[in-house]
């Protein structure tokens, strides 16, 4: 990290692991297609199954269960490329990922809380023709909702539908059980939890067929085809078990979110916060203070050295309000003010208080122009 920098953008991608950057330095010139027969391609396939095993260990799944792709986008799409033409129910605060790829599927409404509404969805299904698939993120990237999918499991197994978990944002924040969630698939992404970006993985639920989106080599048991990210695949492994390692004290971050945002509410006690009363990941806020727009924040922030978001960064930089706030029923003007603060295993107290110091600033700024006004 650029010393002097506060870096609260977890959400958007973790900084690497030390493991991971320790295996990066020692990387190795020799050639690594785990396909080749000889020696050098045999180490790159035990370096490989070695990351499998703990990603899988890390969703609470046999290694097979497990298949490498380029991220979590590449997962949804899979999925959702498998049941093109068939009834798909999707939660209304999905991923781009998900929701752009399915534009035709009807969308599940959520509370104000941020919560997939249950009885909405059974609804849902209910009218019609039972769905194909259901779709229902684990936790939300925007507010760190974590989502009642064991209950969603039970609808979904009751119409026959399956169920699509994207695990992105739950990975190495909650721990993970496939059998527990009761899905049939489930996307996982390496960046969000300290491996590198444009690596992820597809976990199946057990007698699964593979959804297969790219053709070719046979790769991954014939359910991904193209040479292996050998570096990206390792990193994933060693997140993954780094993560899964961290999962005890990551709960202990809820504590440095705790007080956040009790200064945020010192400092501006209008501030609004999205999803508290729901159930959360320990280290995601998502708050607005009305008048103070996002973006202007967001510039402020960056100046002072604080890296923050507006919003799923997916979207930043097209300066459109966040669809998840829109779903919970907020409005427009509301979601543009809508900031950020996603921590990680590396945020410390100073950080919090670098943050509020800046923040505070801001809001003070903003009290004197009302005074002005009025
Ligand atoms: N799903 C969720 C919930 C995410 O937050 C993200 C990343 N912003 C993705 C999917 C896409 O992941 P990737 O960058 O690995 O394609």
């Amino acid at each position: 990290m650029k010393p002097g920098c506060v870096y609260l953008d977890y959400n958007a991608g973790a900084p690497l692991r030390a493991p991971v950057l320790e295996s990066l330095r020692a990387w190795s010139p020799d050639p690594a297609n785990p396909s080749s027969v000889h020696a050098f391609g045999r180490q790159a396939r035990s370096k490989i199954e070695a990351a499998r095993g703990d990603v899988a260990a890390l969703a609470n799944v046999d290694p097979a269960q497990v298949i490498f792709n380029s991220g979590a986008t590449e997962g949804n799409n899979s999925v959702l490329a498998a049941f093109a033409g068939q009834r798909i129910l999707t939660s209304a605060i999905e991923h781009p990922s998900v929701s752009e790829a399915a534009p035709q599927a009807e969308r599940i409404p959520v509370t104000p809380d941020g919560l997939i509404d249950l009885n909405a969805l059974d609804r849902l299904i209910k009218t019609g023709a039972p769905p194909a698939l259901i779709c229902a993120m684990l936790v939300n990237n925007e507010t760190g909702v974590i989502q009642p999918i064991a209950d969603i499991s039970a609808l979904a197994r009751r119409c026959g539908a399956a169920l699509h978990v994207d695990g992105a944002q739950a990975a190495g924040r909650i721990p993970l059980d496939m059998a527990h969630l009761g899905a049939d698939f489930l996307t996982l992404s390496a960046h969000k939890i300290g491996g590198l970006s444009g690596s992820g993985a597809l976990v199946l639920g057990s007698c699964r067929p593979p959804p297969v989106l790219l053709h070719g080599g046979g790769q991954e048991n014939r359910a991904r085809a193209g040479t292996e990210n050998l570096c990206g695949i390792m990193a994933f492994g060693l997140a993954a078990r780094a993560a899964q390692k961290g999962l005890d004290s990551y709960a202990q971050i809820a504590r440095l979110r705790d007080h956040l945002e009790s200064r945020v509410e010192a400092v501006a006690p209008a501030a609004r916060f999205f999803g508290r009363a729901a159930p959360r990941v320990a280290n995601t806020s998502l708050f607005a203070l009305p008048g103070l727009n996002a973006q202007t924040a967001l510039i402020h922030m960056d100046m002072e050295g604080i890296a923050i978001s507006s919003g799923a960064a997916c979207a930043s930089g097209v300066v459109k309000p966040s669809p998840t706030l829109l779903a919970m029923g907020e409005t427009q003007a509301m979601a543009s003010c809508a900031l950020r603060v996603s921590m990680g295993w590396d945020t410390t107290e100073p950080d919090i208080a670098r943050f509020i110091s800046a923040f505070e600033t801001m809001a003070n700024r903003l009290k004197a122009r009302g005074a002005q006004a009025t």
